[in-house]
C-alpha cells in the first residue's frame, strides 16, 4: 500500500518512507492511497484475539511493505511486561452500558505509550528496509507527557538516541521526576530556563537548519520528530478501539450488528481520528464524541463548521488538551472534501493567514454525521471527577473527566443511550492535584509535596497507585542539566559529538 499527501503535491511513497519522514515535503500529512478492508477483524467471527494478535492484523493491513515477521518482532518488543496488565488496554465497565477504556497501564501512565512503545521499533525496521545506516536522533520539546513517553519508547533501542527539552518550571513535579530519573544509555533530558514555546522554538530551529542537517548527515545521523502527525503513531491507536469492541462483545454489552459510541478527550485530534479510521475499517461505531476543555476550538468546529484559532488560550486542569491548532484534523479534511487537495491547501492557507476557515454546508453535514462535540470548563471537570467517584467509586484523571462530562451532555441532548466507551487517557495519579481537590477537597489538596499527595489520595480512596509512579521518589536522578534557550543548539552538538 502506498501513501499520498493530503496536499496532493508529492509523489506516493511507501509506508516505510511515510514513517521515516513524518511530514510530506509539500507540507501535507500522509494517508493510505486506498483505505484497506478490515472485515476479518470481527469479535463474532474471530473472538479471543489477544492485543498483540489484533495489532499484528491491523498493522499488516496498513504497513504492507513490512513482513509479518518484522511486524511481529516490533509488536513483541512494544507490548509485553512493560505494561502493568496482560490485557494492555482493559475496559472497566462502571455500569451495563458505560465502560472506560484504560489507556494508561504503560510505562508512563498515559495513552501516548500505546503508540510510542511501538514506533521506535517500526522506525528502525523502516530504516533497515531503506538501507539507511544512519543513527536516528529523536529531538523533542515537551510540556510533559510526550517527552516521557518518547524517552521510554526509544530507551536502549539500538540505532537511536533521544534528546528531550522541557521547560524547567513548566511541568508538574511528577512529570519532572519521571524525566530526570529516565534510564537508558541513549537518553538525554535537558531542562530549559524558559517556557514550552521557547523550548519548541529551539527544536524547530534545529529541524529547519539546513547546515546543521548536512553536518548531521556527514556524521551518519538523521533527525526524527515522531510527533503525533506521524502515520506510525496513528495506526497503533486503532488497535485499542477494536480491543474495546471485542471486550464489549465478550461481556455481552453488545450483540452482533449492534453499534456503540465512543467518547475521546481530544487535543491534537490524533486519538479520535484513530477511532474514525477504525470505523472506516469496520469497527461497529455509531457516533464519535469529541470532548474538549476550555480550549474548545474543536467543539465550535464540529457544531458550526468554522475553525477559528483566534481566541484566548487557557491553561487548564487537562494540560495535554490545551491546544488551539489540532494538526491531525487535516487528515479528516481529506474525507470531508471528498479527496480534494486543492481545497485542503486553500483551507490550510487561510488558517495560516487569518487563523480561520469555514467548511461548505455539504462538508459540515458529513462532519456532523460522524461526530458530536462538547466541552467542559474547570468547574465541570472537577464536578465530573467528584460525581464519578461518588457514583461508581472510580477515579478519573481530569482529561478523562472532560470526556465523561461531555458524554453526559450527549445523553441529555440526544437520548442515545446505546453502550458507550470513554477513552481514559491518563492515570488519575499522574494528575493527582486536580483529582485530590475534587475527591478530598481543597484543604486536603493543599499538601505541597506531590508524592505525599499521591499517597494520601491512594490511602483515602483505596485505589492503588501505579507501581511506576509510586516508585519514583526512590529512583536516582540521572539528568541534571539545565540550559538557557539560546544554548540548545550547543547542547545538541555536545550530546552528538558534532
Ligand atoms: C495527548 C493527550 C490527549 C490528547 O490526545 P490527542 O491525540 O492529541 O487528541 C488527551 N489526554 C492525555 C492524557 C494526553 O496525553
Amino acid at each position: 500500500m502506498r501513501y499520498i499527501s493530503t496536499r496532493g503535491q508529492y509523489r506516493p511513497v511507501t509506508a516505510a518512507e511515510a514513517l521515516l519522514t513524518g511530514l510530506a515535503p509539500d507540507g501535507g500529512l500522509y494517508l493510505p492511497e486506498e483505505f484497506p478492508e478490515g472485515a476479518a477483524l470481527n469479535p463474532f467471527t474471530a473472538p479471543g484475539l489477544t492485543y498483540q494478535q489484533l495489532a499484528g492484523r491491523i498493522l499488516a493491513l496498513f504497513l504492507s511493505d513490512f513482513s509479518r515477521a518484522e511486524l511481529e518482532e516490533c509488536i513483541h518488543q512494544a507490548y509485553g511486561g512493560n505494561f502493568a496488565t496482560p490485557a494492555i488496554t482493559p475496559v472497566t465497565m462502571v455500569d451495563a452500558k458505560l465502560g472506560f477504556l484504560e489507556l494508561w497501564h504503560g510505562p508512563t501512565c498515559a495513552f501516548k505509550d500505546l503508540a510510542l512503545q511501538l514506533l521506535p521499533h517500526l522506525l528502525t525496521a523502516a530504516a533497515r528496509k531503506k538501507r539507511l545506516d544512519r543513527e536516528i536522533v529523536l529531538l523533542v520539546a515537551t510540556s510533559g507527557d510526550t517527552g516521557k513517553a518518547a524517552l521510554e519508547g526509544f530507551k536502549d533501542v539500538p540505532g537511536t538516541k533521544v534528546i528531550v527539552f522541557y521547560p524547567e518550571d513548566g511541568v508538574s513535579a511528577v512529570q519532572k521526576r519521571q524525566m530526570t530519573t529516565q534510564e537508558g544509555n541513549n537518553t538525554f533530558v535537558v531542562g530549559v530556563t524558559g517556557n514550552f514555546d521557547q523550548a519548541q522554538a529551539g527544536v524547530k530551529a534545529l529541524f529547519t537548519n539546513e547546515a546543521f542537517q548536512r553536518e548531521m548527515a556527514a556524521a551518519g545521523k538523521t533527525f526524527s520528530s515522531a510527533n503525533s502527525i506521524n502515520w506510525g503513531r496513528l495506526v497503533p491507536q486503532l488497535v485499542y478501539y477494536f480491543k474495546a469492541w471485542f471486550a464489549l462483545c465478550q461481556n455481552h454489552s453488545l450483540a452482533p450488528g449492534e453499534t456503540f459510541n465512543v467518547v475521546v478527550p481530544t487535543g491534537n485530534f490524533g486519538n479520535i481520528l484513530a477511532a474514525y479510521y477504525g470505523k472506516k475499517l469496520g469497527l461497529r461505531l455509531h457516533k464519535l464524541i469529541c470532548a474538549s476543555n476550555r480550549n474548545n476550538v474543536l467543539t465550535e468546529f464540529i457544531q458550526t463548521g468554522v475553525y477559528n484559532r483566534n481566541r484566548q488560550f487557557y491553561q487548564t486542569l487537562s494540560p495535554s488538551m490545551d491546544i488551539l491548532v489540532s494538526s491531525n484534523l487535516e487528515r479528516l479534511l481529506y474525507d470531508l472534501t471528498e479527496a480534494d487537495p486543492a481545497q485542503i491547501r486553500a483551507y490550510m492557507g487561510q488558517l495560516q493567514r487569518t487563523g480561520c476557515y469555514r467548511l461548505t454546508a455539504a462538508q459540515q453535514e458529513r462532519l456532523q454525521e460522524e461526530f458530536w462535540a462538547g466541552f467542559a470548563d474547570e468547574g465541570e471537570t472537577t464536578a465530573a471527577i467528584k460525581d464519578v467517584y461518588a457514583r461508581y467509586h472510580y477515579l478519573l484523571d481530569p482529561h478523562t473527566a472532560v470526556g465523561y462530562k461531555v458524554y453526559r451532555d450527549y445523553l441529555e441532548a440526544t437520548g442515545d443511550d446505546r453502550p458507550a466507551i470513554i477513552a481514559s487517557t491518563a492515570s488519575p495519579f499522574k494528575f493527582n492535584r486536580g483529582v485530590a481537590e475534587a475527591v478530598l477537597g481543597a484543604e486536603a489538596a493543599e499538601e505541597a509535596d506531590e508524592f505525599a499527595l499521591m499517597k494520601k489520595l491512594s490511602a483515602a480512596t483505596g485505589v492503588a497507585m501505579p507501581a511506576v509512579l509510586a516508585g519514583l521518589p526512590d529512583q536516582p536522578v540521572r539528568h541534571r542539566q539545565v540550559v538557557a534557550p539560546a544554548a540548545m543548539e550547543e547542547t545538541v552538538r555536545r550530546i552528538l559529538g558534532l
